[in-house]
Order: C-alpha cells, then structure tokens, then sequence
C-alpha cells in the first residue's frame, strides 16, 4: 500500500552544490578564495565522506550545504530547489559537542526540539527515544561535566537525531575522543543510519582520518586544497559490516593516500594563505555601557590612562576592567600598549558623535569587521523575518568558542547586536532578526 508513494516521494539527489565557488572577505578588503567550481551530489541512503587537508575547505563546503554560509558562486538546491537559508533536512553533528554544560543531558536534547518548534508534550517522548538510539539510556539527569567525550559526543548524535533529519552531517565528529571509543562510535552511526525507523537517508561526513572515511563512507570526495576542489570521487562498495584490517580496506586506504600526497604534495610548496583568521575571537563579556563608560573616563583624562590607575579610580575588580578594556580594543576603540590605555581614532569619533543615531552607526560598523558579527549578520539577513533561532546561533557559538561559557558570550552577542541595531532579538520567540 505504502510502496507507491515511496517511490515516488524519492527523488535521485537530495542536496546539491552546482559550481559552487566561496571566497571570504579579510579585514584588510582582500578576498581569499576557498572553494572553487565544487559539484556535488548527495544522493539518497548514501554516507559521503570529504577528505582533504586541513584548511582545504571541508567545513565551509559542509556549511555552504547546510545553508550556514551562502557561497559567493554557483548554487545549492535542496530536492532539486534553490534554499533560500537554512536547509531545512540537515541536523549537525559538531565536532566540539556543543552541549550547554548549565543542562542535563535530556534538557540538552529537549531544547534542540523546543527550538524547532517540537510541541511542549511531545518532546519528553522524542527525549527518551533520542537517547536510547545512542546508548544514553540512564543518563538522562546527568550533566556534560560528568560525561566522557565519547558519551558527550553520544548527546550529540542523540541532539542532532532526536530532530528526525533527512540528512545526518558530521564534522570530524570523532576527532576529540579516544581511537577506540571513535572506533565503536562510527560502528554505532552506521547501524543507527541503516536501520529504517526514520527519515534519516544520507550522511555527509567531514574527516581528514583515511582509515574513518574508507571504513564508513560510500563516496569519498577528495578535496584539493588553495582554493579547494574536487580532485576526485572515490566509490567505495565494501560490504558492510567493514573491518578495518581486512586486506580490502587497507587496499583502498593505501589507494587514498596515494591520491592525496600525489596530489598535494605540489601544493604545498605553494604558498599558504594565511588569514589569522581560523578561530573566531572570544567576545568578552562587557556591556556596551561599560565600554562606552571606559570611553568617556579616557577621554576626561586626555585620551590616555594608565592601566592601573583606571582600575583604582574606577574602583572595579582588576579583571573587570581588563574586559571591558579588552572589548573596547576588539572593537578598535582603544590601544593598549605596555600597561597604557590608549583612545584610538575610532574612539574619539564615537565619543563625538553627535547624535545616538550616529553613535549607533559607528558601533555597527566596528561589529562588521569582526568575522562573527559580520557571519551571523549575514545569516540573520538571509532568514529575514523568518528569524534565526537562538539555539543555532548557540550550537554556531559552539563549534567556533568550545570553550567560552554559551550562555554568557551569547548575552554579550545580543547586547552587543542591539547596541548597535545590528538585529532585534525576541526573548519570547528566542528568534534574531533583521533590524526593522
Ligand atoms: P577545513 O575544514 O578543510 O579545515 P575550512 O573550511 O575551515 O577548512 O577553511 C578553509 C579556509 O578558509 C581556511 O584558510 C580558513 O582560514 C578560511 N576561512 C574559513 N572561514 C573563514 C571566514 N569566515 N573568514 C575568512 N576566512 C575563513
Ligand atoms: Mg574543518
């Protein structure tokens, strides 16, 4: 009965990149061409895998797919249509785990679906099955801090599944556990995706692990690195279940190493774009107010202070004022040389401004040239009213800051943003959106 309807609802591509080109825009105007002309098919009930270097482009070709990021070239279709944001069939399994440590491993689970609209009564239900998929079952109260990273890792499959995705994308999510305990992690990921109680078709994983890729992929795409290609597509028909040390694994292993430092080796000669740009900086936690406050009082003492000074006459705690010092040179407002604090240009002309509207104008613009404001502003102009939910700018902040406290960066962030009418930010909804 059901069987008609299968096979029409299935089509041959479910995600697709058709010439997709990237380049990022540097500080200093330049811009640096990281992917060039990739074509790309995800087919149904397949795992592709993306091979490549590091810094070739794996994570930003898996975002432009997901809709995270939109290429500067070329298109990305989902079922065949162009996306106009986020793709809505892809779930992201993070490499750094991206679990709110301030939550037990069901609240974990149980925010991802309330920020997909999951109804309040259905999601204690969808909590439980999530969790028992990966072999959580009884650790539903636990905290992240009590977990190892191999059981982090399992809350974030169970995150990522609870959402029942058409596509399962992974980023080198077994890159921070043990060897052994990422062994039986990729065992457990073939065995969830094969079963059939769920929607879950394809797997796009990221790796730079040869044994991981060959052990669980279908097609390996080996990117090229400066700006990254496609070099070639490796089928692999193994039949599973694969062991690593059977003679016809390390056959194909061999055959990928082969391909990768025969093809790499001439670019590595090549020079290195570097960008100083691979991580993203830590906001620190400073209220606008505050920043503005350290403005002023410098601007009343001729434009400089030194650094002890600021903290006694202020009478605030020493790291306080280090924050609030170090954001204000974040934003290019002041310079610290030795224990000096310095008003920079950017600072006197905010200061002199002369109305609110012009204030607010200069901070939005020192926002923009920093890589985190400037993405999320341009993923908060794609959904346009639609909004950005806050637990994707949280799972974002988490797989850029692994190590910040989410819950704090991300009040700075909407402070910040506001400040500067970069977005609006609805408490009620938790959704970012464009300013009015
Ligand atoms: P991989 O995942 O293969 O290691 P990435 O996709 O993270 O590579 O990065 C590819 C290149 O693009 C790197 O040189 C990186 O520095 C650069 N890059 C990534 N994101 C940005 C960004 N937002 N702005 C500028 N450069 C970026
Ligand atoms: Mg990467």
């Amino acid at each position: 009965m059901t069987e008609p309807m299968a096979v029409q609802a299935e089509t041959d591509t479910l995600c697709e990149a058709r010439k997709v080109s990237h380049e990022f825009r540097l500080p200093n105007g330049q811009m640096l061409p990281v992917l060039e002309d990739i074509d790309l098919t995800i087919r149904p009930n397949e795992v592709v895998a993306l091979l490549g270097p590091s810094g070739c482009g794996k994570s930003t070709l898996m975002r432009v797919l997901a809709g995270l990021i939109a290429p500067t070239g070329g298109q990305v279709l989902y079922h065949d249509e162009p996306m106009p944001g986020l793709n809505p069939g892809v779930a992201i399994v993070f490499q750094s785990f991206a679990l709110y440590p301030w939550m037990t491993v069901a609240e974990n689970v149980a925010t991802v679906l309330a920020a997909r609209g999951i109804p309040g009564d259905d999601i204690p239900a969808r909590v439980d099955h999530a969790v028992r998929r990966v072999g959580l079952g009884g650790f539903e109260d636990a905290y992240p801090r009590e977990l190892s990273g191999g059981m982090k890792q399992r809350v974030g499959m169970a995150r990522a599944l609870s959402v029942d995705p058409e596509l399962l994308f992974m980023d080198e999510p077994f890159s921070q556990v043990d060897a052994l305990t990422a062994e039986s992690l990729r065992a457990e990921v073939i065995d969830i995706w094969s079963a059939k109680d769920h929607h879950l078709s394809s797997i796009l994983m990221v790796s730079h692990d040869i044994k991981e890729v060959a052990y669980m992929a279908d097609r390996i795409v080996v990117l090229g690195a400066n700006p990254g290609v496609v070099r070639t597509i490796v089928e692999n028909k193994l039949p599973r279940p694969r062991d690593y040390r059977s003679p016809e694994i390390l056959r194909l292993v061999d055959q990928l190493h082969d391909i990768i430092t025969g093809s790499e080796m001439p670019d590595v000669a090549a020079p290195t774009v570097s960008t100083g740009l691979d991580v993203i900086e830590p906001v620190p936690d400073a209220p606008p107010g505050e920043i503005v406050g350290l403005l002023e009082y410098l601007d009343a003492r001729g434009g400089s202070d030194e650094l002890f000074r600021i903290v006694s006459d202020t009478r605030k705690e020493f790291g306080r004022v280090i924050t609030v010092v170090k954001a204000a040179e974040m934003l290019d407002f002041v310079d610290t040389p030795k224990r000096m604090v310095l008003l920079e240009p950017e600072g006197h002309r905010f200061l002199k401004a002369g109305t609110p509207e012009t204030r607010k104008a200069i901070w939005r613009e020192r926002l923009l040239k920093l890589r985190l404001f400037s993405e999320l502003s341009g993923v908060i102009q794609r959904q346009g009213r639609e909004g950005v939910d806050s637990g994707f700018v949280m799972e974002t902040l988490a797989l850029s800051l692994p190590d910040e406290n989410l819950e704090r960066t991300f009040a700075t962030i909407i402070e910040w943003g506001r400040f500067g009418d970069l977005f609006e930010y609805d408490e009620v909804h938790e959704l970012l959106t464009p300013p009015e």
